[in-house]
């Protein structure tokens, strides 16, 4: 019998992509909800719950997951830092993936950023761009949001670096801070761009999506993967073997 997946924010952008891939990739679409659906009872149609619908959704998801037993994906973004310790610390009762990117591409964008960042000293000052459609909710990407934690990471720095875009006579670029800038316009799927420049030369490493089929793909290898798995939380690193 082939894996059945649940479909939480089934009614979205990323919902309907889910749903049209999975056939493709030999899953069987158990349940698909969206607000106001009986997500409890829907589990029981499925092996693995992939919520992409609201960080405001997530602890519940997460609830019917371990009282079911059902291993998880989570691509939804949007959690504070600490609201995501928590959540972490609850999904790690089931088998869960939990990535703020699916992409193939992006996962290598994650690992080559993360050798530019040690290669690349202080001397070369680190800004990451994203720009994503008018609809977007949350700001900078979960994506983003990754990048920085690399960047951070390697640095030996923490989150007080980092400066949310820039106004105002704010002064010199201190070599410690880390720039992120948010844009937000029309139909754009994602585009990230991680920038180390120097006095005399730059590196730019850029990510484009143009179609998030790509994402919903990636969800669905994970979910094919997460069943095999015990519990924990993963990540992209982890199912495409990039660790
Ligand atoms: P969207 O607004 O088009 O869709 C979200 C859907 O979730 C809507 O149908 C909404 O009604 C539903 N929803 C909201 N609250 C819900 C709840 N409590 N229970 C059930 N359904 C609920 O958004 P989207 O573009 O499809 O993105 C969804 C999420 O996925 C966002 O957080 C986005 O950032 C994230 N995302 C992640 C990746 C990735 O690779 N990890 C890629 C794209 C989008």
């Amino acid at each position: 019998m082939s894996l059945r997946v649940l479909i939480n924010g089934a009614r979205g952008r990323m919902g309907l992509e889910l749903i049209g891939s999975a056939p493709k990739m030999g899953l069987t679409v158990g349940a698909a909800v969206d607000v106001g659906d009986d997500l409890p009872a829907a589990a029981d149609r499925a092996d693995v719950i992939i919520d992409f619908s609201s960080h405001a959704a997530t602890r519940a998801t997460i609830a019917v997951a371990t009282a079911k037993k059902k291993a998880l994906v989570i691509g939804t973004t949007g959690h504070s830092a600490a609201e995501k310790a928590e959540l972490l610390a609850l999904a790690a009762k089931v088998p869960c993936v939990w990535a703020g990117n699916f992409s193939v591409g992006v996962n290598l964008l994650f690992a080559l950023t993360r050798r530019a960042a040690s290669v690349l000293g202080s001397d070369y000052d680190a800004e990451v761009i994203e720009m994503h459609h008018r609809f977007k909710k949350d700001a900078p990407s979960g994506t983003a949001a990754r990048l920085l934690e690399i960047i951070l990471e390697e640095r030996k720095l923490t989150a007080e670096a980092l400066r949310h875009g820039r106004e105002g006579i704010v002064g010199e670029r201190t070599p410690t801070e880390v720039g992120v800038h948010a844009l937000r316009g029309g139909d754009v799927v994602g585009e990230h761009t991680v920038m180390f420049a120097a006095l005399g030369e730059r590196v730019e490493l850029t990510h484009k999506a143009t179609d998030r089929g790509i994402f919903a793909r990636g969800a669905l290898r994970a979910a094919q993967w997460v069943v095999t798995q015990p519990p924990g939380v993963y990540d992209m690193q982890d199912v495409l073997g990039l660790k």
